[in-house]
C-alpha cells in the first residue's frame, strides 16, 4: 500500500509515524519534525483537530495547525498523517495531509467513515478503546465500502481495569487481525500505554510480533506539552529507540520504508552511529 509520492507500508515495508500528539505552535512542531525526520522517522504525526475529553482542554489548532504540519512536510520530505474528526472537515484535512487519521473514540462515526473512504486518501483507522476485534474490522469495511482499499488498522489499547497504565495494549490483536485481514497492521504504544518508560519495549515488541508499523508521540519539552506529555519520548529517546528498531527491524525479515524526499533531506542514520542525547 502507498502512502503519499512514495511511501509503502505493509508486504515487508515498515513505518514508524511520530511526532507530537498535538500541533501546538510553529516552533513546537518544526523542532520535533526536524528531529523526527533526523532519527529515520518515516512519516509526522500531530494533531490539529483534538478529540479531548473535557470541552475546556485544548482542542488543537484546526486549519493553522493543518498549515504548519504541511510546512513541516515540506521542510522534512515525510508525509503527514492527522486526525479528522467531522465529517465536513474531510476535503480540507485531506488537502493537507497525506494520511487521515480516525481517532479512537471515531472509530465508529459511520458517516465520518464513509466520507473518508469517499475521499479517496490513505485511512489510519484506531481501534476504538472498547471495541472489540470484529468491529475494528467491520468498521473498516465502512471505508472499504466507499472504494477505498487504502486502510492501515492501528491498536491502541483498550480500557481494563487496571490503572497503572492508561490504556492496555493488546499486542495479541497484531497477528490476530493479521489472520483476520489483508490490511496493514500498526501499533500505538504510546496512547496504548500512557507512560513514556514503556514505550520503546512495547514499540520493539510490537515489531516482533508483526506490526507493520508504529505511531510514537514525541514533544521536545514534554512537561509542557498541552497534551499527552506523560507518553511523549524526547528527541534522544526517540533517537535511541529508532537505533534498536533499526537493528531488529531485518530480523524480524522487514525492510525499513521511508520516502525518497526524507532519505535526501535527513539521510537515515546508520545503523551503528552513537546518537548523542
Ligand atoms: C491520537 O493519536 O492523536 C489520538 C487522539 O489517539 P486515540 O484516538 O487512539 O486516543
Ligand atoms: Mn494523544
Amino acid at each position: 500500500m502507498q502512502i503519499g509520492s512514495d511511501l509503502e507500508i505493509g508486504d515487508d515495508h515498515f513505518v514508524v509515524m511520530a511526532g507530537p500528539c498535538a500541533v501546538e505552535t510553529a516552533d513546537q512542531l518544526g523542532t520535533v519534525a526536524l528531529a523526527v525526520a533526523a532519527a529515520g522517522a518515516s512519516m509526522l504525526r500531530g494533531g490539529a483537530f483534538k478529540p479531548r475529553t473535557s470541552p475546556r482542554s485544548f482542542q488543537g489548532l484546526g486549519r493553522a495547525g493543518l498549515e504548519l504540519l504541511a510546512e513541516a512536510s515540506r521542510r522534512t520530505g515525510l508525509p503527514v498523517v492527522t486526525e479528522v474528526m467531522d465529517p465536513r472537515d474531510v476535503a480540507l484535512v485531506a488537502g493537507h495531509a497525506a494520511m487521515l487519521q480516525i481517532g479512537s473514540r471515531s472509530m465508529q462515526n459511520f458517516p465520518l467513515l464513509r466520507e473518508v473512504g469517499k475521499a479517496g486518501v490513505p485511512v489510519l483507522l484506531k481501534r476504538g478503546a472498547a471495541a472489540t476485534i470484529e468491529e475494528l474490522v467491520l468498521a473498516s469495511e465502512y471505508v472499504r465500502g466507499e472504494g477505498n482499499d487504502a486502510v492501515v488498522l492501528c491498536e491502541r489499547g483498550v480500557r481494563s481495569f487496571d490503572p497503572s497504565t492508561r490504556y492496555l495494549l493488546d499486542l495479541a490483536a497484531v497477528p490476530l487481525l493479521r489472520e483476520r485481514t489483508d490490511l496493514p497492521v500498526i501499533v500505538d504504544p504510546s496512547h496504548g500505554t500512557g507512560r513514556s518508560s514503556l514505550v520503546a519495549p512495547m514499540a520493539k515488541a510490537a515489531l516482533v510480533a508483526g506490526a507493520d508499523g508504529l505511531l510514537i508521540d514525541v514533544h521536545a519539552a514534554p512537561e509542557t506539552a498541552l497534551c499527552d506529555g506523560q507518553q511523549a519520548l524526547r528527541p534522544a529517546e526517540f533517537a535511541e529507540l529508532m537505533a534498536e528498531l533499526r537493528r531488529l527491524v531485518p530480523l524480524c525479515r522487514r525492510r525499513w520504508s521511508r520516502p525518497a524526499a526524507a532519505d535526501r533531506l535527513a539521510p537515515t542514520p546508520l545503523d551503528d552511529e552513537v546518537i548523542a542525547p
